[in-house]
């Protein structure tokens, strides 16, 4: 999405001087939802209503684009042709700026998105700009915390008109509805569609943590929770067998059998479970300093005989 604010709107310059409390609280807590618009005229152009030329757009040679003053509209986002006559959005208003798209109430909630309208009669311009919408619109419900399938938060000016929040207007239904296409439809594939990028994140951040702990052990298959348990409880499995002293007895190897007969005598060691010495077991920390605490003793009581 590309940004050209309408500075020269007066809709943009009452919010910049932040005119009267509605501006102020619009701005403050944010938008509360998205109205979605279409113009009414037959004219895809972006360059219609957006503009001076960025190289993009092409010009408008009439310059009656809307960053004018003079003008009692302004919407936050155009969606329709750039010069090429590739479907594009471009963002006109900052979203936490009040928009004059409603004609009433809805402009101190609402963001509003505007499609500029062809003469309704192509199938593929409808489905290009539906599906831009489709992008832009889950884009800004993840971006708000929207839920557009809660009653009036994702609405079209006609659906405003009916709740007593904007004037008495027919977009975009009065379109969309020659193709078969719904407000309900919308709000059902804004929702899918916000499923599946939250999934896409989720995957994402998954893979770059299981990526950097990957790196961070250098490149040791990691168990991961949830994952894959089993191999998890392997790995633990693994290293209590390493540790335990179960069943090892009194084996030792012969080279040890002095040290090992006088650790012993001295009581320096004393094995446990039915005489398991694990003498060929690796040891702990705390196995060794109670050997070693062992040791002073016996040295203390040794001096206090003598
Ligand atoms: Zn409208």
């Amino acid at each position: 999405m590309r940004q050209l604010y309408l500075t020269n709107n007066d809709c943009y310059k009452r919010n910049t001087a932040k005119a009267d409390s509605r501006y102020i609280r619009f701005q403050e807590r944010g938008p509360q939802g998205i109205m979605m618009h279409s113009t009414g005229a037959d004219n895809p152009n972006l360059r219609r209503y957006v503009g001076p030329d960025d190289g993009n757009l092409g010009v408008n040679i009439y310059g009656n684009h809307w960053n004018n003053p003079g003008l009692d509209v302004c919407v936050h986002a155009f969606i329709g042709e750039t010069k090429d006559g590739s479907v594009e959005c471009y963002q006109t208003l900052p979203w936490n700026y009040r928009g004059w798209h409603s004609g009433a109430e809805a402009n101190d909630t609402h963001i509003s998105i505007e499609i500029c309208e062809d003469d309704l009669k192509s199938a593929a311009y409808f489905r290009a700009t539906r599906d831009m919408a489709l992008d832009v619109v889950s884009e800004l419900c993840m971006e708000f915390g929207f839920d557009p399938l809660t009653n009036g938060i994702l609405i079209d000016h006609s659906e405003g008109a009916a709740m007593g929040i904007a004037s008495n207007h027919g977009d975009v239904t009065h379109w969309w509805s020659r193709f078969g296409y719904s407000m309900n439809h919308f709000r059902r594939d804004v929702a899918r569609r916000m499923k599946e990028k939250e999934n896409a994140m989720k995957k994402e951040i998954e893979d770059f943590i299981r990526k950097e702990i990957k790196t961070a052990v250098g490149n040791i298959k990691i168990p991961m929770p949830n994952v894959d348990a089993a191999a998890a409880n392997a790995a633990q499995n693994a290293v209590n067998g390493a540790l335990s002293i179960w069943g090892t007895q009194d084996k030792h190897s012969r080279w040890a059998d002095d040290a090992i007969q006088w650790a012993k005598d001295n009581k320096l060691v004393n094995g446990h479970e039915a005489g398991n010495f694990g003498w060929e077991k690796p040891i702990t920390r705390e196995e060794l300093i109670t050997i070693l605490h062992r040791f002073s003793l016996m040295l203390e009581q040794r001096q206090k005989a003598q």
